[in-house]
């Protein structure tokens, strides 16, 4: 709030300096025109060296606002932007689900932006341009009241002139905003999906799709040039238009020796001080929107409650036994009308190896993300060590849990710090020691820089089977008692599959896992498999029990795999999935 006021004084001082300039330069032509030679040049030079005070002041008074107005105004917008970025790391699932990550990021930056613009200027703007107004007319009244009444007509036309062309000028620029996100949409999805373009060899389309965002930008942009140029010739006009008019009547004034020559010379020197506050404050209306939008659509976030938050009593879990229950559980996303999951009932024992397979979309990464309370069950209760998941604080529980994706997300920076994302407090050693148990270790070797060598975007310079293999290591490094594995459907080749296989069987070694299987040789592995289909867990039981059953499973297992049936490890079950 000091440095607010601080801001607040030295623009006031400012702008009363810029309105008592006029009034020195008023002495001096006075002094030129009305006083003895010798007298009037001493009087210039102290009224001289007194306007270079006032102008090392109001450089002082500028530098002040625009150097420590900007770095307070940075400041408000660093803690909003550090208090938004908290707020996106607390809220949960669901949330993202619904949002696309260009508006949640332009809420960050440029809305941020029009907020701390509006918190800085705005207050500033306002006062300096009323000080302005206000005072030049006061004191040209005092000077010549005929003449400044002149001036003063122009005043209103000019001002409705104004406010008619910001108001078309805001729909340009809301139109040219519109069509600035749509072209960056466009690049991003593209440049995201370059590879599919490329398979398609679609580039020709895409440049086309491009094409027509690009022209409606062009166009946007014209109107938006248009009305610009109305607007800034208008203003020039009418400011034009008031010197002139200020000259040609105090030029009559003169000749009726109602108005002294020096006095038509302020006169001048004030119109400056008219037109631009007005055009100050018509901006101003402008700022004022832009920013309190942006303020209304930072509370909005800010004011979103995670819909999945520790429990007041909820208690710290230390390292778990691995026991994992199921009563009841029913589940449904947000704004869907089905229950992906009902009535699951399910026991998992500490150290058991559990294979869920179905057809796609069945509820199988469904089962499994409730587990670490990433959406909250919509009825029933999965138990951990035989208490609710939600009496365990949120951080302790997913402690407990690793997890490794399909689709593996690697950060940009080298081998290394993204194996430790595992445990941010882990020695190099104990990141190799990982690396190793994840047989990740000889690739990572053989990449130009080793463990030092940058992975780059996303990942794209590792294969899928890679890229796995780091995700194994970082859980290696977690050190869980209870594991998911979603395994990759398709994109690995059988060599690849086999080395991600051997990794996940040593990390599943005394730790639960569940595992999305969609291979046979995953299923094989498990001490259990959980055939999941619309109507819940169809079936359960080892490979052979199922087989023996001669139920979903043993249909489908041999459906697809007639020849192979003992034979390999190696086929796929992708089909069934
Ligand atoms: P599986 O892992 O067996 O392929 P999922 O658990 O991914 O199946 O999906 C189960 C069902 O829930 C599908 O019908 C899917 O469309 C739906 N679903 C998955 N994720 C979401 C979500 N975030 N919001 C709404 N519906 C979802």
């Amino acid at each position: 709030m000091g440095a607010f006021l601080w801001d607040m004084f030295f623009s006031i001082l400012g702008a009363a300096i810029m309105l008592v300039i006029p009034l020195i330069v008023r002495h001096i032509t006075h002094n030129v025109v009305y006083l003895e030679a010798g007298e009037a040049r001493r009087e210039i030079i102290r009224l001289g060296i007194l306007s270079l005070i006032l102008i090392v002041i109001e450089y002082g008074c500028n530098f002040w606002t625009t150097y420590y107005g900007h770095r307070m105004s940075s400041r408000m917008e660093y803690d909003m932007r550090a208090e938004l970025f908290a707020h996106y790391q607390k809220l949960s699932f669901s949330f993202f689900d619904d949002q696309k990550v260009g508006h949640l990021m332009s809420r960050v930056t440029t809305d941020l932006f029009d907020i701390s613009e509006l918190f800085h200027h705005g207050p500033e703007d306002l006062v300096i341009s009323v000080i302005k107004l206000v005072g030049s007319f006061t004191i040209l009244f005092f000077i010549n009241w005929r003449l400044a009444l002149v001036a003063f007509i122009l005043v209103p036309p000019m001002t409705l002139y104004a406010i008619k062309l910001n108001k078309r000028m805001k729909i340009v620029y809301k139109r040219n905003r519109k069509k600035i996100a749509e072209i960056n949409g466009q690049i991003e999805e593209n440049l995201s999906g370059i590879r599919v373009v490329k398979s398609f060899a679609n580039e020709e389309v895409e440049k086309k799709k491009f094409k027509v965002g690009n022209d409606g930008f062009l166009e946007s942009k014209r109107q938006n040039y248009l009305v610009m140029a109305q607007y800034q010739s208008g203003i020039n006009g009418f400011t034009t238009l008031l010197n002139v008019l200020v000259v040609i009547v105090g030029a009559f004034l003169i000749t009726e020796n109602k108005l002294p020559v020096t006095d038509l010379v302020t006169f001048l020197l004030y119109v400056g001080n008219v037109t631009e506050p007005i055009r100050k404050l018509v901006a101003f209306t402008e700022q004022y929107q832009n920013g309190m939008s942006g303020f209304e659509r930072f509370y909005e976030i800010i004011n979103i409650h995670p819909d999945i938050e520790d429990s007041p009593n909820a208690v710290e879990a230390h390292r778990f036994e691995g026991k994992i229950s199921f009563r009841d559980v029913s589940f449904r996303y947000e704004n869907t009308l089905q229950d992906v999951l009902a009535h699951v009932d399910l026991e998992i024992e500490p150290g058991e190896y559990v294979a869920l397979i179905g057809p796609s979309g069945v509820g199988k990464t469904t089962l499994c993300s409730l587990i670490p309370r990433f959406y909250e069950v919509s009825s029933g209760a999965i138990l951990v060590d035989g208490r609710d998941v939600r009496d365990y604080t949120q951080k302790s529980l997913r402690r407990n849990i690793g997890i490794v994706q399909q689709d593996v997300y690697l950060f940009s920076g080298d081998v290394m710090e993204n194996i430790r994302y595992g445990r941010p407090d882990a020695t190099d050693e104990e990141i190799i020691l990982a690396a190793k148990q994840a047989n990740a270790h000889d690739f990572i070797m053989s990449l130009p820089e080793g463990y030092h060598t940058d992975i780059g975007q996303r990942g794209v310079k590792l294969s899928g089977g890679q890229k796995q293999r780091i995700s194994i290591a970082r859980v290696f490094l977690k050190n869980p008692p209870i594991l998911i594995f979603d395994e990759a459907t398709s994109s690995l080749d059988n060599k690849s599959e086999k080395v991600v296989q051997k990794s996940l069987e040593a990390l599943a070694q005394n730790r639960t896992t569940l595992v999305i299987a969609h291979r046979l040789s995953t299923i094989r592995s498990a001490s259990r498999i959980l055939v999941l289909s619309e109507d819940g867990i169809d079936e359960e039981g080892t490979h052979e029990e199922l087989m023996e059953k001669n139920g979903v499973y043993a249909m489908l297992y041999r459906l697809q795999f007639p020849e192979f049936l003992e034979e390999t490890d190696d086929i796929e079950y992708a089909h069934a999935n």
